[in-house]
């Protein structure tokens, strides 16, 4: 294999997989290259689902390796809501301020030692003829009772990591990336690396 397509069309997710792809002889092709705009349902009930029904469908489509990701929140108090529907929580999609409102009210008696959430990311490699492998990351964390700093999106501003003493907000893009979900990913996709391609 010497090209995989990143279904994906953020600019900043592709370069991170580039870079490590990179490293492998492996070029990246972005939707964006590609000029591939369909809108892909996701309709599976897990992040592992979704990731996989991506991937899956974009390389049936494009007849060529597909890596694929989904994301969220899980937030323990919330029986792991908003999960695979975080960017939609509020109903409007990525609504990141009345998605973080939403958070907060939900949460607003539960005291501070049970707000314990985590960001999850699946990968999901699809290969023609073979089955689609899958990794996951986490980033574990705590939901504040307020925002806090303005970097990053999503619900980075209410998500604070203990070790780092600062929220996902408070952290530059450089910060995050050593500890992010992705960034975790990333790594069990090297790790898994010779059992995948
Ligand atoms: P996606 O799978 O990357 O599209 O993410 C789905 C949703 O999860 C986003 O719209 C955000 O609401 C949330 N999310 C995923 N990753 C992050 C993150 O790194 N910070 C904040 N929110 C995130």
């Amino acid at each position: 294999m010497d090209k995989i397509i990143i279904a994906s069309h953020n600019e900043g997710k592709v370069k991170e997989f580039r870079k490590m792809f990179e490293e492998f002889g492996i070029s990246v092709v972005s939707l964006r290259d590609l000029d591939f705009h369909e809108e892909i349902e996701e309709t599976g009930s897990s992040f592992k689902e979704n990731a996989s029904i991506k991937a899956e469908t974009i390389a049936n489509k494009l007849h060529a390796p597909v890596i694929a990701d989904d994301s969220g929140l899980v937030i323990d108090a919330l029986d792991g809501r908003p999960g695979i529907f975080s960017a939609r929580f509020a109903g409007e999609e990525k609504d990141d301020e009345a998605n973080i409102e939403k958070v907060l009210a939900e949460l607003e008696s539960v005291p501070e030692k049970e707000r314990t959430a985590r960001f999850v990311c699946v990968l999901a490699v699809a290969q023609l003829g073979k089955e689609t492998s899958s990794v996951e990351g986490k980033c574990e964390g705590l939901i504040l009772n307020e925002r806090r700093g303005t970097n990053g999106f999503g619900y980075d501003p209410i998500f604070y990591v203990p070790s780092k003493e600062k929220t996902l907000a408070e952290m530059n893009a450089e910060e995050k990336n050593k500890i992010s979900h992705r960034a975790n990913a990333l790594h069990e996709l090297r790790n898994a690396w010779s059992e995948i391609f």
